[in-house]
């Protein structure tokens, strides 16, 4: 059994109160290892770690914060494999797309935020009389709260920054997914960044994540996970003033025009629906097909769908691993009953998956196609955040893009047509903070990174991110 412990204070511990949580591996329905249930004593000597830490950390030189992180990320590379490794036992994830997306990405994330960071700059503005200039200092103290279906990945795309501008930082991953993050404590510690600059509490969101959002000495809060939970800590730490990120969930549509390049449109949509199970914030869930060609791209997607294996993330041919928890499993299943319920009709899939040998009691799920709902019904408009997705034709533009808005949501869509005008029309039109044309999941992390709607607040990446985790002060001198 592998013992997960806290990073606090520069240091591995066991929980205060001495209180475990359970670890299963979702591809076999067992528990590998018990991550600490953190409390109010755990959260406050990370506090004061972190109070002791700050000055030094927010007024050490930018370069010098930028070679530790550097060191950091090169101590993921080092141990590359065991990381993917351990995203995939912990998550349920294809191994190869741990190595692929996730652990790349992480590192990714730390190098790009250690970098930009030396590019910063804050504006000033002039007139005949006045020079103003504009400080950014840290904030001091952040919560980053992430979510389970890209745990490193999402952990290090708030923590990188939130360490490159000069602020401490008490960061909770998912209970589900807590292994690579302490791993990555292990990198923390043998980089040598100082004691207290980030502290990692596991344990619930309810428990310890609450306690994080209530804490009077965290100023910001940087948040990704479901819209419902982004609507409660917006409650409780919107009356208390501090900054919020909310980075929440979707109902991506995507969207193929007649005009589209069919093979690539059809073959990327395969992707854009079922990688990492459907469990990633991006996926396009509601696949909304021009009615001339919708027979041709239902027949032709439905054979490609067919022919993703599920089955045991360790095998180097399986394409759709492990849903992430028994809950989470039950929850996909429900829907699929809904859209039955509500009249749809499953083309593919749609069944429980029991693969023969040490995956036999995982959670694992056949990817599932459904077509004839319309687009109010529940399964049209909630997130089911699993490997299901609806078929929806429409006539023309205007319906396209009313089906396409027509949720509560607004994070990412996906555009498929060979006309530029139409490309850049529809894309304008479109109430989602991401539009991807003729692609999906292509990331510049320079690119603002967020939804609109109830898919969130704020945007992450590039230098947006950088401003959200710093506090611009205007100094005006008279000339
Ligand atoms: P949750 O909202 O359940 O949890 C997210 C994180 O918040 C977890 O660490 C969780 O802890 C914690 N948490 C839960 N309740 C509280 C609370 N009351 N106070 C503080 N923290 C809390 O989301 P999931 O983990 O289920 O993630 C899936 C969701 O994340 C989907 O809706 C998906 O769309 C969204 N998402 C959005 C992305 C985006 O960029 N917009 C990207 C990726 C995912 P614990 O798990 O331990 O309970």
């Amino acid at each position: 059994m592998i013992t997960l412990q806290n990073y606090i204070n520069g240091s591995l511990c066991n929980p205060i109160e001495n209180n475990w949580l359970d670890n299963i591996e979702p591809a076999t329905g067992k528990v590998y290892s018990r991550l600490p249930d953190s409390s109010q004593y755990d959260i406050d000597i990370a506090i004061e770690a972190a109070k002791s830490a700050q000055y030094s950390w927010a007024n050490m030189s930018v370069e010098d914060r930028s070679a530790i992180m550097m060191k950091i990320a090169d101590g993921i590379r080092n141990r590359f494999d065991e990381f993917a490794a351990a995203e995939s036992k912990d998550q349920g994830k294809p191994l190869w797309l741990s190595k692929a997306m996730d652990i790349s990405r992480a590192i990714q994330n730390i190098e790009f935020f250690a970098t930009e960071i030396l590019h910063f700059a804050s504006e000033s503005h002039h007139t005949s009389q006045t020079i103003n200039y504009t400080l950014r200092s840290p904030i001091g103290i952040v919560g980053c709260i992430s979510p389970w279906n890209l745990p490193l990945y999402l952990f290090t795309w708030k923590i990188a920054p939130a360490l490159a501008t000069g602020n401490c930082v008490i960061a909770k991953p998912s209970e589900l997914t807590p292994y690579t993050a302490t791993l990555f404590a292990e990198i923390c510690i043998e980089a040598g960044l100082p004691a207290g600059v980030l502290n990692i509490l596991h344990g619930t969101g309810n428990n310890i994540g609450s306690l994080i959002v209530k804490h009077p000495d965290i100023h910001a809060i940087s948040f990704t996970g479901g819209t419902v939970t982004g609507a409660h800590i917006a409650s409780i730490a919107a009356p208390m003033f501090k900054k919020l990120s909310l980075e929440l969930g979707g109902k991506n549509p995507t969207i193929i025009f007649e005009d589209a390049n069919l093979e690539q449109a059809i073959s990327t949509t395969v992707r854009s629906a079922f990688t990492n199970q459907g469990e990633i914030c991006l996926c396009g869930s509601r696949i909304l097909i021009h009615d001339s060609i919708y027979e041709q791209f239902k027949t032709e997607f439905i054979k490609q769908v067919q022919q993703l294996k599920v089955g045991d993330p360790f095998e180097a041919d399986t394409k759709i691993g492990a849903l992430v928890s028994e809950g989470h499993i039950n929850k996909v299943k429900s829907y699929i009953d809904l859209a039955i319920q509500e009249g749809g009709i499953v083309l593919c899939g749609g069944n429980l998956v029991y693969p023969q040998g040490a995956c036999e009691k995982g959670y694992f799920l056949e990817p599932t196609v459904i077509e004839g709902l319309s687009n109010t019904c529940r399964t049209n408009q909630e997130e089911i955040f699993g490997p299901v997705v609806t078929l929806q034709s429409f006539s023309d533009e205007a319906e396209a893009i009313s089906l396409a808005n027509g949720t509560i949501y607004g994070l990412a869509a996906n555009i498929w047509t060979e006309h530029l005008s139409k490309a850049h029309r529809v894309s304008a039109a479109l109430d989602f903070g991401i539009v991807w044309v003729n692609c999906w999941l292509l990331r510049d992390l320079r690119t603002p990174f967020g939804g609109v709607k109830h898919s969130g607040v704020g945007r992450e990446g590039g230098f947006e991110v950088l401003r959200f985790f710093t506090e611009p002060k205007n100094v005006c001198i008279k000339i």
